[in-house]
């Protein structure tokens, strides 16, 4: 056997085991048309490479063309090409009045003070929010995939995190330790991951993330927010990824609201910890008790980037996850907003808009919103469609290329996303022929 043969048979094994590993990874994923696609490849590759071999083995120099288009198309898939840097969320101008968030405009009930203060405030919401309450809450009778005992338990763990809601701060102890940053970093990164985050990141607190007024929650209702932390620490939590398939049922808010429950006992104790030290701290937990914009805040403590999805796409979990996060006076070295291609993707990807069933996530380009350039979601239309099918969807989030589970393949073409815009088109291609396109005809 010549050195060409050899080299034509190893590289044709090499691109058999990839697409057998995908096949392999795919059924664990329960992705059987991408298992089935994957199988086809591989009995396609094997034909083919060794009809070619089998064809040419006396004369071996035309297997040089098969071997150099592989070589080729590697080397354009990870070769450093068309990137961008992405657009910093930290230039924003402008505070985010919490009482103009969609989850405090939908608790306004007519007739109450709040429901004609705020809309004598912001008249042009009216109409909408009162269409939108029309429809049952979230896990209410009426809802599309309302079970009575399932949907009750989800309630009930949300009616946990709301009485927690109070354990966010309290007072710190009266001597303050004296710490080393570096050391006390390395410290509380370990502590939260060790109370069960998946991830954590410590970003300085950028004063335009924190809401300008309360709009949620037990504090008083319009009530200006104070907090001049410096630090944020943020953490991710993985949701299950076959809890998050099941996106737009039951399951999905299922994981959410246990997710969200996790990241609030995280938040509560690290922040515990951190006073008994001596210093400020105050957890921001859901149902809500945020003082803060969670994805931004994460991106800029290194945790990933803000996609055309809204969310914080994560580069081992994607878009799989839910943030939470503990502001601090506690001496700490903040990390660096982290770029792996999230934004240059997501202009091509459009693969959550297309599947969005109230086209709340836009197709179009970023707009600039509050000094950012940001893709502006349609949240009325999020919430609308949650009402309708009693849970918090999340379609967006399953669909997204980034929630694959972070095996070996996935990462490999992760890597290839991360350097080359022609890896991010083929990605997109392949997403699009291995898992489908449209994978929802579901709408409001
Ligand atoms: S959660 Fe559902 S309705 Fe909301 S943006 Fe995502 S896909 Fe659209
Ligand atoms: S689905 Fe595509 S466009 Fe949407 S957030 Fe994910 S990568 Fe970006």
């Amino acid at each position: 056997m010549t050195f060409l043969c050899g080299l034509y048979l190893v590289v044709g094994a090499i691109i058999c085991l990839f697409f057998g590993m995908f096949a392999v990874t795919s059924t664990r994923e329960r992705r059987s048309r991408a298992a089935i696609l994957a199988c086809c490849m591989v009995i396609v590759m094997v034909a083919a490479w060794l009809g070619l071999y089998l064809a040419y083995e006396s004369q071996p120099l035309p297997l040089m063309i098969p071997i150099v288009a592989v070589v080729l198309i590697t080397l354009v898939f990870f070769f450093p090409i068309g990137i961008r840097k992405p657009v910093p969320c930290a230039k924003v101008t402008e505070r985010v009045d919490e009482r103009d968030v969609m989850f405090a405009r939908e608790e306004y009930e007519a007739g109450t003070d709040k429901y004609e203060q705020y809309y004598r405030m912001r008249p042009e919401f009216k109409q909408v929010d009162d269409r939108l309450r029309k429809l049952p809450p979230l896990l209410h009778p009426g809802g599309r995939y309302y079970d009575a005992s399932r949907s009750e338990s989800i309630r009930d763990t949300f009616r946990t995190i709301s009485r927690m809601t109070v354990q966010v701060d309290g007072p710190c102890a009266a001597q303050s330790a004296i710490v080393d940053p570096d050391a006390m970093t390395a410290r509380i990164k370990n502590t939260v991951l060790e109370l069960g985050a998946d991830d954590v990141g410590i970003g300085p607190l950028n004063p335009q993330f924190v809401y300008s007024h309360v709009g949620r929650g037990p504090e008083p209702w319009g009530r200006p927010i104070v907090n001049t932390h410096k630090y944020a620490i943020a953490f991710a939590v993985e949701m299950d990824y076959d809890a998050v398939e099941t996106a737009p049922k039951l399951p999905t808010v299922e994981e959410s609201a246990a997710k969200y429950l996790k990241a609030a006992k995280i938040s509560i104790e690290l922040a515990e910890r951190i006073r008994a030290m001596g210093y400020p701290a105050r957890a921001h937990i859901s149902d809500s008790n945020y003082q803060i914009m969670l994805p931004p805040v994460a991106a800029d403590a290194g945790l990933g980037e803000v996609g055309r999805i809204g969310y914080l796409i994560h580069p081992r979990l994607g878009a799989r996850l839910r943030l939470g996060a503990v502001t601090t006076d506690l001496p700490l070295v903040p990390d660096k907003p982290i770029s792996f291609g999230v934004q240059d993707f997501c202009e091509i990807c459009k693969k959550c808009a297309t599947n969005c069933p109230s086209a709340a996530i836009p197709k179009g380009d970023r707009t600039v919103q509050r000094g950012v350039e940001k893709w502006p979601l349609a949240v009325e239309q999020c919430v609308y469609y949650w009402r309708v099918v009693g849970t918090d969807c999340g379609l967006c989030m399953k669909v997204c290329p980034y929630s694959h589970p972070p095996t070996f393949v996935h990462n490999l073409v992760r890597a290839g996303i991360k350097r080359s815009r022609i890896a991010q088109r083929l990605s997109i291609w392949g997403d699009d022929v291995f898992y489908g396109w449209k994978i929802t005809r579901d709408t409001i």
